[in-house]
């Protein structure tokens, strides 16, 4: 409010100005308040994945809603109102049922219709979805935004750095900016960064524009973390980037592997005002990127299924903690995959924690039961019964969690020397919290295996020490193996592809 005052103090001469040159003096482009929509559709969708992500899956935030989640918060910081719409979110997983995504984007370009005209729309995306019978969802989600805000409106979007990317895409948004970190521990910094920009531009005048340099090289998103080489050093100095004059943003995009489609490839993504120089940029962390491609890799020690079994029962050392990688729902997986139980099994190996199986049936019959009963119990392969086969145990309840639907059913059952955890519907154990909240201590076991990729804060430091499995599964970590028909040349698929950058300039800078 008191910025406001100050501006109305100053001479009309110098608030006629406008743009950029009015920036130079700190002096606002003061034009009444800007009217930004607040909106999107976030998901990480494996094209490997049978599952389908319904309208079930989708956290849906409609109208106030959307200010009450915590990654809005940061949208409390401005002395304007924000105009709620739409934002709908769903756990990694399969590709969206159709009917699904077109019912979402109905509802949402319905309220955006309600509260025009806008100055500027914040998108809260993710950059992986992937919906039935669709190319390119998020491209089709942009122009469908476009074509109702009209052609001067400035669209900021937000990205997983896990994010693919389009010309569609970077043709029809204004601005974007990616996580910097994974694990992702930059989700509110992410925010900022794609609002700051946003107001920062509608309250100067400036109109920026995106030059986006596409990396044919993916990897396992294992081997992505920003906490080890070359991962650490290739993201750690973006924001160096981002001072230098003409330029608003700079991110890095690793992609996102198992999305079988051309766009699927790693980015530099560079928003500004100086196009020569954001090519510059493009080109030379694209360049730099290019040049780290086959430095990259996972954080522990990895094998078969059957050697970190054979590893964890030679350890002299405990809770070893054993990722079953392909089947993390974190990514994509299934989560409900019995590669690993069976091996466990059919080894006899005892005293051992199974986090995160999804059970529907199983889960049910548990709660029918009642704490105490041994019951038969198949489990697993319910969500993909054709990616392997349940597995047929007697079991005795020792948990049951209690809920008000049964959706949202977990047990804890013991069979062979295996605790195990099931839920009714697809769920992380990956913190420690998640398994002390339903009465287990995982550093009481001698090996814990957890549907997960790299391990989540809390867990890592009880490892003793860690192991992943590089299982079948949605996100198979082992890419070089996975179903490649609809990519372009891509390393590591050919591993002798030269690549040279070429920055794209958004059509939205080129049209002047
Ligand atoms: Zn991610």
């Amino acid at each position: 409010m008191r910025r406001r005052v100050v501006l109305k103090m100053l001479p009309a001469c110098v608030l006629a100005r406008g743009g950029v040159a009015s920036a130079e003096g700190l002096v606002p482009a003061f034009r009444g308040t800007p009217r930004i929509a607040v909106g999107g559709i976030a998901s990480e969708c494996s094209t490997y994945s049978r599952i389908r992500s319904r309208m079930p899956d989708f956290t849906t935030l409609r109208g106030e809603e959307i200010f009450g989640a915590p990654l809005s918060q940061p949208l409390h910081r401005y002395d304007f109102d924000f105009l709620p719409t739409l934002e709908a979110s769903a756990p990694p997983g399969g590709p969206v049922e159709r009917e699904t995504y077109e019912r979402l984007k109905a509802e949402y370009l319905e309220r955006l219709r309600k509260i025009l005209p806008l100055d500027g729309v914040y998108l809260a995306m993710h950059g992986a979805l992937s919906v039935e019978g669709m190319e390119d969802a998020e491209g089709d989600w942009y122009e469908a935004t476009r074509a109702v805000v009209g052609p001067d409106c400035l669209l900021s979007a937000y990205y997983d750095l896990h994010g693919n990317l389009s010309r569609r895409c970077v043709d029809t948004l204004d601005m974007m900016t990616a996580y910097r970190t994974a694990p992702h521990v930059d989700r509110v910094e992410n925010v900022m960064r794609a609002t700051d920009m946003l107001t920062h531009c509608l309250r100067y005048g400036i109109r920026p524009g995106i030059v986006w340099a596409s990396i044919p090289a993916l990897l396992p998103g294992e081997q992505s973390s920003t906490e080890w080489e070359p991962g650490r050093r290739l993201w750690s100095d973006l924001a160096e980037y981002n001072r230098l004059p003409g330029i608003l943003d700079v991110s890095q995009l690793v992609g996102y592997v198992w999305a079988d489609e051309p766009r699927s490839a790693a980015s530099v993504v560079v928003t500004g005002t100086d196009v020569g120089e954001q090519s510059r940029i493009a080109v030379e962390l694209a360049e730099r990127y290019w040049a780290a491609r086959r430095e990259f890799h996972f954080g522990t020690k990895t094998g078969t299924i059957e050697e970190c079994l054979a590893w964890a029962v030679a350890s002299r050392t405990h809770p070893v903690v054993i990722s079953d990688s392909g089947d993390n729902p974190g990514g994509g997986g299934n989560s409900d995959q019995t590669f690993f139980l069976a091996a466990l099994l059919k080894a006899g190996v005892r005293d051992v924690l199974l986090g995160g199986m999804t059970d529907r049936p199983a889960t049910d019959a548990c709660y029918r039961a009642g704490v105490g009963a041994v019951l038969p119990l198949s489990i697993g392969a319910t969500l993909d019964p054709a990616m392997c086969r349940p597995v047929h145990v007697r079991a005795k309840v020792v948990h049951l969690t209690p809920v008000t639907r049964p959706e949202d059913g977990e047990a804890v059952v013991e069979f062979n020397g295996i605790t195990a955890t099931l839920s009714a519907k697809r769920r992380f154990y990956h913190a420690a919290e998640a398994f002390r909240d339903i009465g287990l201590e995982p550093t009481r076991f001698r090996i814990v295996v957890l549907k997960c990729g790299y391990l989540n804060p809390t867990m890592k430091p009880l490892a003793n020490p860690a192991l992943m499995a590089l299982s079948p599964g949605a996100i198979d970590q082992d890419i070089v193996h996975i179903g490649n028909y609809r990519r372009r040349p891509t390393w590591p698929w050919v591993a002798d592809l030269s690549y040279t950058p070429v920055p794209y300039v958004s059509a939205r800078v080129r049209r002047g």
